[in-house]
């Protein structure tokens, strides 16, 4: 049994941790993405993983929207944020309240996965954009013990990964806040895994690094001049805009992004969340006195409770209401999804057989450089057919 055809899963596991008869696991493909693996022989056909299913069971919202451009009044604190530093803002007020924050960490080897904080010297964990699929595990159930214990909780996550926890959770709990992101779509764990060796060996005989910040600001934030940063023990650095970055540029080409990326369901203003929050990219253009070049939040407050958090923070940070049919013109992440990549297939071919290094493989595949069999050309012709044959579909 399949419960969504692979291509349209998105990973977040709502059915592995609801599953009656426990015999869904998540197991990773061939691209280093999980899927739900159903053991056939325990599964009672009581389709209750269809039910829940986010992609399955997209519920509509009617909500009233606002969008704002907020900047956190914390320097420190925003300098360490991918945009304007609001999701510390939030998270800070619910630590306050003795409840806990999950959202996603690096872990030592630079996995990510979804973590409790409770501690707000431990935020920093959170803070940040990590450029691959986190690994959910069974964080579902801690929330719902939680909520249940009467403890507020915030979420933090991908628009699918809030999606599925609301789908799992069956029903609305007045102490649960969720935060969504404005999501271009997420790489493949194996290949970031790929990358941070490939980097790590280039930059310091493979010793890995102490941080990276993959939208570190030492170079800017506006006009998209944010950096890709690993700093390492020794005092190593590199530092290269995301524009010369090949994690980025595959990432950004859509070569390494889920499948389900390409239609997402969960694009768009009306969301399941409370907040949304992305980049206010064009924020330079729309009110420069919004812009400092340290980072801007695109806000969107979907829900009263989320008017209410905002109505508490207000003095933290500053922040001016936006028109919200102009808010997402310079990121069209909030509302288009992006197509993947007609080389994804080879791209992967080419780093299982690790014969060549990743930045070779990812300026061959975007054509930057000629292979010796001319797959250069070769694959721009490729990808010139599969538009066409894609239009005429
Ligand atoms: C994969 C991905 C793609 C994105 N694409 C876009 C885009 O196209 N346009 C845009 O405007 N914004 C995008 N964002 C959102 C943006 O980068 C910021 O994360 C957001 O603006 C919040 O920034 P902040 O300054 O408020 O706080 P930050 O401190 O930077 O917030 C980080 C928050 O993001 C969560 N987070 C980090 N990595 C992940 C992850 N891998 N999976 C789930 N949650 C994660 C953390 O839990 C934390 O809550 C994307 C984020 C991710 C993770
Ligand atoms: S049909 Fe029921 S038992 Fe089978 S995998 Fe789905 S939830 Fe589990
Ligand atoms: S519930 Fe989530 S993980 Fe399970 S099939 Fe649906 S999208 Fe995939
Ligand atoms: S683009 Fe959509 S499906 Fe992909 S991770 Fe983001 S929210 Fe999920």
């Amino acid at each position: 049994m399949k419960i969504t055809e692979n291509e349209h899963c998105v990973g977040c596991t709502a059915c592995a941790n609801s599953c009656p008869e426990h015999c869904i696991t998540m197991e990773s493909d061939r691209e280093g993405f999980y899927y739900p693996q159903i053991d056939e022989k325990k599964c009672c056909n009581c389709n209750y993983c269809k039910k829940i299913c986010p992609v399955l069971n997209k519920k509509k919202t009617n909500k009233e929207n606002h969008a704002y451009a907020i900047i956190n009044k914390d320097n420190k604190i925003r300098m360490e944020s991918t945009s304007g530093g609001f999701f510390s803002v939030v998270a800070m007020y619910i630590l306050k309240k003795q409840g806990i924050v999950v959202g996603a960490e690096y872990d030592k080897q630079f996995n990510v996965n979804h973590i409790v904080v409770e501690d707000i010297k431990n935020l920093y964990k959170l803070r940040g954009a990590k450029y691959t699929q986190s690994n959910l595990g069974t964080i579902f159930q801690i929330i719902k013990e939680n909520l249940v214990n009467g403890r507020n909780v915030l979420f933090s996550g991908t628009s699918c990964q809030v999606a599925g926890l609301k789908n799992f959770l069956g029903k609305k709990y007045e102490n649960l806040l969720c935060i969504d992101l404005v999501c271009h779509g997420v790489p493949s764990p194996k290949i970031w895994e790929e990358y941070i060796k490939y980097r790590a060996e280039q930059d310091n005989k493979g010793i890995y690094p102490e941080l990276i910040n993959l939208r570190s600001k030492k170079t800017g934030w506006s006009n998209y001049s944010y950096s890709v940063q690993f700093v390492y023990n020794n005092g190593k650095e590199y530092l290269k805009s995301s524009g010369e970055d090949p994690f980025m540029r595959a990432f950004i080409s859509n070569l390494s992004i889920r499948s389900s990326c390409a239609e997402c369901k969960f694009r768009g203003i009306d969301r399941d969340s409370d907040f949304t929050l992305g980049d206010f990219w064009g924020i330079w253009n729309q009110d420069k006195s919004m812009d400092d070049n340290k980072g801007t939040s695109l806000v969107y407050v979907h829900t009263k409770k989320a008017m209410q958090v905002l109505n508490d923070i207000k003095e933290e940070v500053s922040m001016k209401e936006m028109d919200i049919d102009k808010s997402w013109i310079e990121n069209p992440s909030v509302m288009k999804s992006v197509e993947l990549h007609c080389n994804k297939n080879l791209f992967y071919e080419e780093i299982d057989k690790k014969e060549k290094e990743f930045k070779v493989i990812v300026d061959e595949i975007l054509g930057e450089i000629k292979n010796e069999n001319n797959n250069y050309t070769k694959s721009k012709i490729s990808c010139l057919v599969h538009r066409f044959l894609k239009r005429r579909r």
